[in-house]
């Protein structure tokens, strides 16, 4: 069966699943101090349920998994998880989002299992801000991670750092000097107003433009066309051996080049991040649905996604009270 696309022809081969919602952090800008109600343990999606999904999704033309959370290291046996989908025909890659802190551990294992990348969160390369804004994690564990997965052979290794105004966007150029000097790709993601509600205000998400305009004047930027679709747009530089890449849900048209669908830690499809629509793909399992039934699922839930073209700042600000009640990335699988 053939590719499938969605309402305005993308084509939807990516999916994202969140193992888990649980984290070992409390980044400031994703949940609230007072953490967030775990999902009970009953109701998170069982590995022989994913796996069950992705060898459905494959007949949609879905050919790249990545695991994210919450904090997908901290579910138990992931290696088990990912050797299974690495031996579904059809899937072309696995890759992984992590916060890094437990990476020093699991790289190799996880990389022998058939892990093939590696995207690390990191919002500050100052160990006192890290660990403020982490809630408490250690800087040095993440760093030691990401060296661990160079050596595992997850590349390039990705770092997703998110600017907030006056809280480390003052560290956007040392970022950029991590991909002058380092193999490793930077890419920089406009706050968007999702479970943050403590923190969150327009003022303080970082414009792309801002960013790259300060990006540029340490090291000139040209555009590389980079294979696969995707939200985020890359650069490289003659000075750099790393990458730099933008990703710009609140200033950039987003939506139309969105490939991706993702299933939550309780088994839910979501087609969309901005919208709370979801499919509950895990109780129709439960209650005994057929394959067919299932791949019909997956078939809707990319039909019904949103075509609408970005989220611009003024749609922000009409729908800012909405936002920012949304599920955190941590629940949905960001
Ligand atoms: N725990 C893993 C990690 O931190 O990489 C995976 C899950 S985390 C929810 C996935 C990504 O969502 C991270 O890169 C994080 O920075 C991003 N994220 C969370 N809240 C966000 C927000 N309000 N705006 C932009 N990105 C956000
Ligand atoms: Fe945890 Fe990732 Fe959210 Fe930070 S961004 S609290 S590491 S899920």
């Amino acid at each position: 069966m053939g590719m499938i696309k969605g309402s305005s022809e993308r084509i939807i081969d990516y999916l994202r699943i969140s193992v888990t919602d649980r984290c070992n952090l409390r980044c400031i800008y994703c949940m609230p101090s007072d953490g967030i109600r775990p999902v009970k343990h009953k109701d998170i999606i069982r590995y022989e349920e994913i796996i069950r999904i992705v060898r459905i999704a494959t007949y949609l033309g879905i050919k790249k998994i990545r695991l994210t959370g919450g904090e997908p290291l901290v579910r138990k046996n992931l290696e088990y998880l990912i050797a299974s989908i690495s031996n579904i025909p059809k899937i072309q890659e696995i890759s992984l989002t992590t916060n890094g802190v437990l990476l020093k551990e699991y790289a190799h294992l996880l990389a022998s299992a058939g892990l093939r990348r590696v995207n690390v969160s990191l919002d500050s390369i100052r160990p006192g801000r890290y660990k403020e804004i982490t809630r408490g994690g250690d800087l040095r564990s993440v760093m030691e991670g990401i060296h661990e997965a160079e050596r595992a052979g997850l590349l390039p290794v990705k770092i997703n750092m998110i600017p907030i105004k006056g809280i480390n966007d003052d560290e956007i150029e040392e970022f950029a000097r991590l991909a002058i000097e380092t193999h490793i790709h930077v890419r920089f993601i406009e706050f968007m107003p999702i479970g943050a509600r403590e923190i969150w205000s327009q003022e303080r998400s970082v414009p792309t433009d801002e960013i790259k305009e300060r990006v540029s004047a340490i090291m000139p930027l040209l555009p590389v066309k980079v294979r696969g679709l995707g939200p985020a747009r890359y650069f490289r530089s003659e000075i750099a051996r790393g990458a730099i890449g933008f990703i710009s849900p609140v200033t950039d048209h987003f939506c139309n080049s969105c490939n991706r669908i993702r299933l939550t830690s309780d088994g839910k499809i979501r087609p969309c991040l901005f919208s709370e629509t979801e499919i509950d793909i895990k109780s129709e399992m439960r209650s005994g649905a057929s394959d067919k039934e299932i791949e019909r699922l997956l078939r809707l839930s990319v039909a019904i996604k949103p075509k609408r073209d970005s989220l611009k700042p003024q749609i922000l600000m009409e729908h800012e009270r909405d936002f920012a009640f949304l599920r955190p990335m941590s629940k949905i699988g960001g």
